[in-house]
C-alpha cells in the first residue's frame, strides 16, 4: 500500500482488488459510471458496505449518476500500487511450481515472479513461462533486491529452513502453499492457501449445506 494514502480499514482494502477488477472491465467496455447498485450485483457486496468503502476514498456517487470509474481506477491504482509492479520470487519449480511460472500473474494485479529456485539439476539452469530457475544455494546472490515476497511451493518436509533463509535476507511475505505451518518472527506476514483443505472444504459444505 502506498503510504500517502489515506489509512482504510482492512476489511475495506480486502475489497479493493475486487472491485478494481470489475471497474477495470466496465472501463475497457467504454462505461464512464456506474452505481452502487451495479457494482453491489457484480461483486456480492450490499451496497451499503460499497458506499461506505468508497466513502474512504473520497469517491462521493451522485444520486442517479453513480460513481465516476475514471476517478475510482486512479485511486485504485495508486493504492493498490497498480502503477508499479511488485516482484515476487518463487521456490520449488514443481508440478504447482511450473503452473504458477506459466500463469504468472501480471495479466491481473502487476505481480510478477522475478526468478525460481530450486535444487533439482534437471530444472535448475532452465526457464518456465519466460522465468529463469535458479539453484537454492545461489538465493543471495540472484534474488532481485526488491523482491519482498517468497511463494512456496516445495515440499512440507523442507518449508521451515527455506523460510528462516528467506526471513534471514529479507524477505517480508510469503504465501505458502504447503500444508505445514511455519514459524516466523513477527515482522513477516504469511498467508497459507492449503488446496487439498480448501477443496474438502467445499466439499464438505455441498454435502451439508446443499443449495438447493
Ligand atoms: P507439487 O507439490 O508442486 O505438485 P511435485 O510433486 O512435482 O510438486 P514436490 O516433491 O512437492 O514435487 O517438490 C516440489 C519442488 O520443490 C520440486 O521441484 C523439488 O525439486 C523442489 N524442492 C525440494 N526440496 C527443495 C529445497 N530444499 N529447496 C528448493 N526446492 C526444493
Amino acid at each position: 500500500m502506498n503510504q500517502e494514502q489515506p489509512k482504510i480499514p482492512q476489511a475495506t482494502a480486502k475489497r479493493l482488488p475486487l472491485y478494481y477488477r470489475f471497474l477495470k472491465n466496465l472501463d475497457s467496455s467504454g462505461k464512464q459510471r456506474v452505481s452502487s447498485a451495479e457494482l453491489s450485483e457484480a461483486v456480492k457486496v450490499d451496497s451499503a458496505t460499497i458506499r461506505r468503502d468508497f466513502s474512504y476514498f473520497g469517491a462521493l456517487g451522485k444520486k442517479g449518476y453513480g460513481y465516476n470509474i475514471q476517478y475510482l481506477l486512479s485511486f485504485f491504482r495508486k493504492t493498490l500500487d497498480q502503477d508499479e509492479v511488485t516482484r515476487v520470487t518463487l521456490i520449488g519449480v514443481g508440478n504447482l511450481g511450473k503452473a504458477f511460472l506459466n500463469y504468472n500473474f501480471i495479466k491481473n494485479n502487476s505481480t510478477k515472479i522475478e526468478q525460481a529456485f530450486d535444487i533439482n539439476p534437471e530444472i535448475v539452469g532452465k526457464e518456465v513461462g519466460g522465468v529463469p530457475i535458479y539453484h537454492f544455494d545461489e538465493l543471495e546472490e540472484r534474488l532481485t533486491p526488491d523482491v519482498a515476497i517468497a511463494i512456496l511451493t516445495v515440499p512440507a518436509s523442507v518449508v521451515q529452513p527455506i523460510t528462516d533463509r528467506l526471513v534471514q535476507i529479507g524477505i517480508k511475505g510469503i504465501l505458502n502453499f504447503t500444508p505445514a505451518r511455519i514459524n516466523v518472527p513477527d515482522t513477516v506476514r504469511i498467508h497459507h492457501i492449503d488446496l487439498a483443505v480448501e477443496l474438502q472444504s467445499l466439499v464438505y459444505f455441498l454435502k451439508n449445506y446443499p443449495l438447493d
